[in-house]
């Protein structure tokens, strides 16, 4: 090590999912410059213990009590220390043993160990967009309050934060989120009604976890991250666009207010955001495969088909209303999610599930974070009982 460069010391949440193993490749690639302290899993301990035996950590936790012996016994010739419990997240999240948080737990379940990260003056490199939709505001002011730098691993949001250096004083009329469509473009209700996980899993540009992959297919994905982005660049609901762009080479655009757009392009591939977010402000050279314009015969752009995907709709709504609506209509698209990929309701249900869960619950326009907490129960419960899970 370095002693005028020392390695950052990363903490990885979620390091069995899709995000939480590119960013160890990254890492792995880079071990000069990043050292691995935390990791931390759901269920998926033979993975974690595989991923702590390769990269050493200070300590990993693993969510799901009944799996700790195994792990504990796995790593017993080691050093390093284990932890279990959904509790466990956020006491290691409050440690001094990291710099770094990536935060790629997916869901709700992100929010309060990110939270305790911030609070502890931690960086933060947010793959986990829920978290915002649920409590941004809050979110984004403890932030400030802690002088966290909130880095953004979602590729449209990496996109407008590069976009976005440079340009402090000038000011953004609007940012142009692009999206590919999903394995469903140009499909229609009689069609959609039909569709299985199975279909729903194979996206065509990216190779994401099933809740995302889901998210993409019925546009909630994006969404969440029209209301990622409103609070990542304190944005007003207008200065949001959405545009179909199905070959994934633009993740995302500014517009100044001088009508003068930067985008950011490469190939679809979120080992790039990830590495960005890891290495900020310094870029990193890699192999990755690079973008050749000679090989590009279209990029094209269209209007998302709002009247079939509806999530969008309703996600506008929450975006312009605000208060608990997007995390009520979180916690309910997270519960529909769930039992789609169940096979318990269908591709289409899903809408109607999220739809009466926000046109129920109580609306709150400034909401605490322990109200926070309680409409994500409420709406939970609530979609529960309409899907009858
Ligand atoms: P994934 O399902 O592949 O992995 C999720 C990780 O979170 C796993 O390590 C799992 O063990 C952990 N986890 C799941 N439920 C948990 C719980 N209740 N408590 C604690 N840990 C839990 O998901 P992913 O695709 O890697 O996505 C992670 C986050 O990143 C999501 O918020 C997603 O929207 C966002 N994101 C992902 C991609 C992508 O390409 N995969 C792109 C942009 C943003
Ligand atoms: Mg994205």
């Amino acid at each position: 090590m370095n002693s005028e460069n020392p390695k950052k010391r990363i903490a990885i949440f979620g390091s069995t999912g899709s995000i939480g193993t590119q960013a160890l490749d990254v890492i792995e690639a880079n071990a000069d410059k990043f050292s691995v302290e935390v990791l931390t899993a759901h269920h998926n301990d033979e993975l974690l213990i595989k991923q702590a035996l390769k990269f050493n950590p200070n300590l990993v936790v693993i969510v799901d009590e009944n799996k700790y012996g195994k792990v504990k016994d796995a790593l017993g010739s080691t050093d390093i220390k284990v932890f279990a419990g959904e509790k466990a997240l956020e006491e290691v999240a409050a440690m001094d043993c990291y710099d770094f948080m990536l935060a790629a737990i997916v869901g709700y379940a992100g929010l309060k160990p990110t939270m305790k990260a911030i609070e502890n003056g931690k960086a933060i490199g947010l793959a986990n967009k829920e978290t915002l939709v649920v409590a941004g505001d809050i979110m984004m002011r403890k932030a400030v309050e802690n002088k966290v730098p909130v880095i953004p691993v979602d590729s449209e949001h990496s996109a407008i934060f590069q976009c976005l250096i440079g340009e402090t004083r000038n000011r953004i009329e609007k940012v142009i989120l692009t999206a590919s469509g999903g394995p469903f473009i140009g499909r229609k209700p009689n069609y959609l009604v039909n569709v299985k996980r199975e279909h729903a899993l194979q996206h065509p540009n990216w190779n994401m976890g099933a809740k995302i992959s889901v998210d993409s297919a019925t546009l909630m994905n994006k969404g969440l991250e029209m209301i990622e982005a409103k609070w990542l660049f304190n944005l007003r609901p207008e200065q949001i666009q959405v545009v179909v762009h199905q070959q994934s080479i633009i993740h995302s655009m500014v517009q100044f207010e001088d009508g003068s757009i930067k985008a950011q392009m490469g190939l679809p591939d979120m080992k790039l955001p990830i590495q960005y977010a890891l290495s900020f402000p310094k870029r990193i050279k890699n192999d990755f495969p690079r973008l050749d314009f000679r090989k590009i015969s279209t990029l094209s752009f269209e209007e998302p088909d709002v009247k079939t995907f509806k999530n969008l709709v309703l996600a506008q709504e929450a975006l312009n209303k605000g208060g608990n609506l997007p995390c009520v209509m979180n916690a309910a698209n997270e519960i529909a999610v769930y039992a789609f990929l169940r096979n318990r309701i269908n591709f289409l249900d899903m809408t109607d599930a999220i739809e009466k869960t926000m046109q129920n619950i109580a609306f709150i326009e400034k909401p605490t974070l322990e109200e926070y907490f309680e409409s994500d129960g409420e709406a939970r419960n609530f979609a529960a009982d309409l899907i009858k899970l």
